[in-house]
Order: C-alpha cells, then structure tokens, then sequence
C-alpha cells in the first residue's frame, strides 16, 4: 500500500498577529503568486504518485485573499486530480470571511486554528484581541459548515493554569491538540517562553489522566496518537517516524523545503519548483542530506531505547536547528516522549498482564474488572470514532 503525501503550501509568512512566543512570522515576507502555485502543481504532477493532502500553512496563510484560494483551489485539484489531493488549512483565522469560507467549504476544507485556553490565558500569551478575533473567524467558519479544531500552545507561563485550560477545552466541546512552545531560534532569551522537556513530560502524564477521567467527552488528540504508536509499534504522526520523504514545504517563491518548520531559512531550501528539479537533484541537496544523516543518527543513538520504532528519535527540525544544523543529539523532547511513553506502556502492561485494577471487559478475566478506565479504553474510544 502506498502511503499518502503531505504536501505544505506555505503562501506567505506575515502573520497580522505577532504572539509573545512565535518567532516564524516574517513581516516583510512576499505572498507567493498563483504562477508560483501552477509551477507547484506542474512540479508536483511529475514528483509524486501517492495520494496527496495539501495544508495552507504560514505565517497566516489568509494573508494571500480570496483570490488567490478562488484561482489555486481548482489549479492543485484539476492539475493533480490522478493524487486524489485533500486539503486543509492551518490559520489564526481573523481574517476569514464569508466569502472565503464558502470556497473553503466548496472543497471541504477542515481548519486547524490556534487558542491557548481562555481568553486571559490566550491573550497574555498571543496579545490583547486575539481570542475575540479568533473566535469572530471561528464562527464564521461554522456558519459556512466548516470543521474547525484549535491547537493550544502550552508555554513554561501556561502550563501553570493546566487545569483551567483542560477545563475550558472540555467545556467548549473542543478536542484538545497541545504543541508545546519551543526555544526562539531569534530571541535574547531563547527560553522565555518554552516549555522545558521535563514539564511537557509531565503535562502530558497529567492530561492522560484528565483524558481517561473524562474520556465519554473530549478527546486528547495527543494522548490517541501516543497510545496508537504504542499499541500498533509505528508513528502515527510525523515527529514519530521518519518523515524525509512523506512530506515537502514549499516557500512564498516556489523553494522547496523538507518541512514547512525550515521555511524562510534559505539553508535547508533543497531546491524551487521554478527549476524543475527532479528526485535525484532534491537528494543531493545539503538540506536532504541532513535529514537523512539524522535518521542513522537516530538508528545509533536511540539503539538502546524500547521507543525507538514508533519514536524515531522524534522531529529533526526540533533536533538540529538549535545547534545551527549540526547534529549533536535527537528532539530535545526525548525526555518527554519516554516519560509518556514509559507511562502508558506500563499502564497498558499493567492493565493486560497485570492485576492492575483497571477495566478489562473485552480483553481479560471479569475477575479484573473495575471501574476505572485505563489505556484500552482510550484505544476502544477510538476504534468507535
Ligand atoms: S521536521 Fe518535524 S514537524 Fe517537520 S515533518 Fe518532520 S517531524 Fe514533522
Ligand atoms: S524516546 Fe528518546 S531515546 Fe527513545 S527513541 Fe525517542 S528520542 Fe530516542
């Protein structure tokens, strides 16, 4: 079976909104041209044969109009109609309008939109107006039939109020996707607003068990993928595999990336549509070489880990940017992903071999059977979704 495609068009990184903790908004960025988006689809027409999702990302992809999403829709979906292309859109959405939600909703367009808990939270993190205006977007997005689903940043500040914002996402109904702040690559005091490993590791050890508390009514998008990795002993998502090769980013110009994280760094662009390159010219790219050396770093350093299949030594980008595009060590996240790693893999243990005190209707003696839910839970709550 061929695995599907992820395609980035990243059409401009201006961003209207300048969040305390985001340093890859770029204000003087150009917005790419629809002659830019043709020579995509020409390129990409020759490059791949598996299916392909193509996600608007940015900086903030709205920034490029209504215009720009009327001419390229129907330009990627005609031009690469043999990839069966879906899309999707990542975006703050304060400036979605009903006309430009009606032509995402032509194409079934899912959205992917950014609030880090309530409204005080959000706005000390993002900047004062950003919540009502994200919600402005939202409500037009739902009134046009679009889906829409919110990623929240934690921060070292945020984490503090975990319960709140737990609180805030389950009693809105939303499904929680977290993302934890990464170190500025720009600012003095790369720091200031990152969540450190250690506290990402145990924030996710806390939303399980919120999840597993509360499981018949939100979902933990993050604590499904991890359990789902453990359970199948493959990466869902693509910090968990090796994912050169099943993705590329293209820049405002028609640069091509690895990753829609490089874009804007001219040192990992692995070529432009513009050029025609072919695999072969993308391979001996500097940016591609990188990726690939990362992965034997991976095999070597990660060797001993009961992780390393459905870990993969985590997201390059996080791993080798830091250090200016040396590799000196795997995701600095690690200690993350073994403490929730370890965590569910003993509770699953636990639960299936165990006498663990933790519901196993399905899969064990009734002599088990409690009340409290546990991994195989979550994992039957996802089989019905
Ligand atoms: S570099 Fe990181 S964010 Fe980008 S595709 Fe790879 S794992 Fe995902
Ligand atoms: S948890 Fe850490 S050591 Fe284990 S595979 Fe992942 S990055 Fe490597």
């Amino acid at each position: 079976m061929k695995s599907p495609f992820h395609v980035m068009i990243i059409p401009t990184l201006g961003c209207p909104s300048k969040c305390h903790y985001c340093w890859s908004s770029d204000e003087r960025s150009p917005v790419m041209s629809i002659k830019t988006v043709r020579e995509i689809a020409e390129w990409l027409k020759d490059y791949q044969s598996n299916q392909v999702t193509i996600t608007f990302h940015g900086g903030e992809p709205l920034l490029a109009g209504a215009d720009f999403y009327r001419q390229a829709l129907p330009t990627l979906s005609e031009g690469l109609a043999h990839l069966e292309p879906t899309f999707a859109l990542q975006s703050n959405l304060w400036l979605l309008t009903p006309e430009m939600a009606r032509i995402f909703a032509e194409y079934n367009i899912p959205i992917g939109s950014s609030i880090d808990g309530p409204e005080e939270i959000n706005d000390t993190q993002r900047g004062k107006g950003y919540y009502q205006k994200t919600m402005r977007g939202y409500e037009i997005a739902k009134a046009n039939g679009l889906e829409v689903r919110f990623i929240c940043t934690f921060t070292c500040r945020s984490v503090e109020g975990k319960e709140e914002i737990f609180n805030f996402f389950l009693e809105n109904g939303f499904p929680l996707k977290l993302h934890p702040a990464l170190p500025s690559l720009r600012s003095e005091d790369p720091k200031e607003w990152a969540l450190e490993p250690e506290a990402y590791g145990e924030l996710l050890v806390y939303l399980l068990d919120k999840y597993l508390e509360n499981l018949s009514k939100i979902e933990v998008m993050n604590i499904n993928d991890l359990c789902r990795c453990i359970f199948t002993r493959h990466g869902t998502v693509c910090t968990f595999v090796d994912c050169m090769g099943t993705t590329l980013a293209f820049g405002p110009d028609g640069s091509i990336y690895p990753c829609y994280r490089f874009v804007g760094m001219p040192e990992y662009a692995m070529g432009n549509v513009y050029d025609r390159p072919t695999a072969e010219d993308l391979a001996q790219s500097d940016a591609w070489k990188l990726m690939h050396a990362f992965k034997e770093f991976v095999d070597r350093e990660c060797a001993g880990c009961p992780h390393i299949k459905y870990c993969r030594g985590g997201c390059p980008y996080n791993a080798i940017t830091p250090t200016d595009g040396e590799i000196q060590g795997v995701d600095p996240h690690c200690i993350a992903y073994k403490r929730i790693f370890d965590e569910i893999t003993n509770r699953l243990n636990e639960e299936m071999f165990g006498s663990g005190d933790t519901e196993m209707e399905e899969f064990g003696s009734p002599l088990q059977r409690t009340a409290k839910p546990g991994i195989m839970a979550i994992l039957r709550a996802m089989a019905t979704k």
